[in-house]
């Protein structure tokens, strides 16, 4: 019989412990995701790897259910639950650069924003999301996938080791030499093996990208998915960019009378030289004309955060994924069927290119199961309003009906919602029973289960 209990834990814990009553416990108990509305029993702002596994202890030891939280963008809202002890690793972000050996150590809470201004600072990057303010944590332990995917692999590809609070409260290192079974789980197999106090990343020399948006017209779309399949197959690996189904916000670049529509659009990142990557774009506006666009040379930081202000936190969100290996016509034909009518400037359809170094890796070789995919598509419903919450929902749910027929038949765990747990196996792809046994070593009595689970 445990002894613990919240005031004990509170002794032991040198960041600050939050519950119902207290000051900020509404702001506390909150994930990115307004539609989750959740009321944890404590929230413990962790200041350090002992706190997580006081933490850790006390879930386990009183049967309490736990949530992990790093950036807090899980869409499925896995950063928070009722009656829940949430560690909660936001204010464990700080990142130190080793340039000569063009590594970072990284804490579990750090946003990809915190990561980026950090690398920058030296020249040096690693492939991280397209929004900044997304955490590492989540990200990279489903995989990571974004602009520098193409040139450098997934964000678990960069990964070197991890510290790791395990199930039973103990930290470990989890790397190629140490606890190496652990370390092939956490690059792909998400939150179900512990709580990653730090990330070591391999870092790239990345400093000024040619990129940005193109808006190509509806009619155009066919014409423009088309070209960038072919294209994909072969494209330098300096290119990282991907389609989307976006309307046009209200910026200084999009015609005024233009602002709202739906248009296929293109946003790329190309790490070589502005001259190279001009002409790469312009085999896309040899296809047709753009109705507006936005490109330009710029810090590869400053690409990642562009986008932030077209999903701040506190929009509702649900969201399907596709893995994908053609975007055939009639994969096409779909698209843009569904994809034109994208109901809201914040929602948004992209197509993720996961071809070039990320299939170097073989497919056994981490547990992130899909390397054989060229694309990972993403149905990202994400509105303001929650009276539009079954209309957006349901204009999800059709788009991925009518394209998952045409999939690999699973889809990234990153982007996968609460009511795809039936779907887990596919998900995680061919590394699935591997996942079970590394999960029944590590986590038997499945305390960390907050996220797309594996089942012991
Ligand atoms: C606006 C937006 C943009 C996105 N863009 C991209 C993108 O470009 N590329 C991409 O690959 N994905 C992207 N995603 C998906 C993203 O990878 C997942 O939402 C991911 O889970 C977010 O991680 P987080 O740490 O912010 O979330 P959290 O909600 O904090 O955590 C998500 C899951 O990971 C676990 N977890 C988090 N940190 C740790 C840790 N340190 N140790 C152990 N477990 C942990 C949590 O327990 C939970 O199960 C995006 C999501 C959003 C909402």
């Amino acid at each position: 019989m445990s002894t613990q209990t919240l005031e004990s834990l509170r002794a032991q814990i040198s960041g600050s412990v939050i519950t119902p009553g207290d000051a900020g416990y509404d702001e506390a108990r909150q994930v990115y995701n307004f539609m989750i509305d959740r009321r944890p029993a404590a929230v413990v702002r962790c200041a350090d790897a002992a706190d997580v596994a006081s933490v850790v202890r006390y879930a386990a030891e009183t049967g309490t259910e736990l949530a992990v939280r790093g950036g807090s963008h899980s869409v499925p809202g896995f950063g928070t639950a009722d009656d829940a002890i949430v560690a909660d690793l936001s204010a464990m972000s700080s990142v130190t650069v080793d340039a000569s050996a063009r590594t970072a150590r990284a804490g579990g809470g750090t946003t990809w924003g915190g990561f980026n201004e950090a690398t920058s600072a030296h020249g040096l990057a690693t492939t991280g999301g397209v929004i900044s303010t997304t955490g590492i944590g989540g990200l990279t332990l489903g995989g990571g996938i974004g602009y520098l995917t193409r040139g450098y692999g997934l964000s678990c590809d960069n990964l070197i080791s991890a510290e790791v609070v395990t199930a039973d409260g103990n930290t470990v290192t989890a790397s190629e030499t140490e606890n190496p079974d652990l370390f092939w789980a956490l690059r792909g197999g998400g939150g179900n093996f512990g709580v990653v106090t730090e990330f070591t990343f391999r870092l790239h020399p990345v400093t000024e990208i040619y990129g940005g948006p193109m808006f190509f017209e509806l009619s155009d779309g066919p014409a423009i998915l088309s070209y960038f399949n072919e294209f994909i197959k072969t494209a330098p690996r300096e290119y990282g960019g991907f389609p989307a189904f976006q309307i046009a916000p209200p910026l200084p670049f999009v015609p005024e009378d233009r602002v709202g529509e739906p248009f296929v659009a293109l946003v790329s990142c190309w790490s070589g030289s502005a001259n190279d990557g001009e002409k790469i774009l312009q085999g896309f506006r040899d296809i047709a004309t753009p109705v507006a666009e936005h490109v330009g040379t710029m810090p590869y930081a400053d690409l990642n955060g562009a986008f932030d202000a077209l999903v701040p936190r506190g929009l509702q969100h649900y969201w399907k994924a596709e893995f994908v290996g053609d975007l055939t016509p009639e994969a096409i034909a779909l698209h843009m069927e569904h994809g034109s009518r994208v109901p809201v400037v914040n929602s948004t359809v992209h197509m993720y290119p996961i071809n070039g170094a990320c299939h170097d890796v073989a497919p056994d070789a981490t547990a992130f199961g899909h390397r054989d995919a060229t694309y990972a598509v993403v149905i990202a419903g994400m509105w303001p309003d929650p009276a539009d919450n079954d209309a957006h929902t349901q204009w999800v749910k059709d788009y991925d009906a009518a394209i998952a027929p045409l999939s690999q038949g699973g889809g990234y765990i990153n982007f996968a919602s609460a009511d795809d747990q039936s779907k887990v196996a596919a998900n995680y792809g061919a590394n699935y029973a591997r996942l079970r046994e590394v999960k029944r070593r590590y986590d038997p009595t499945n305390l960390f289960h907050l996220n797309q689970n594996i089942e012991p």
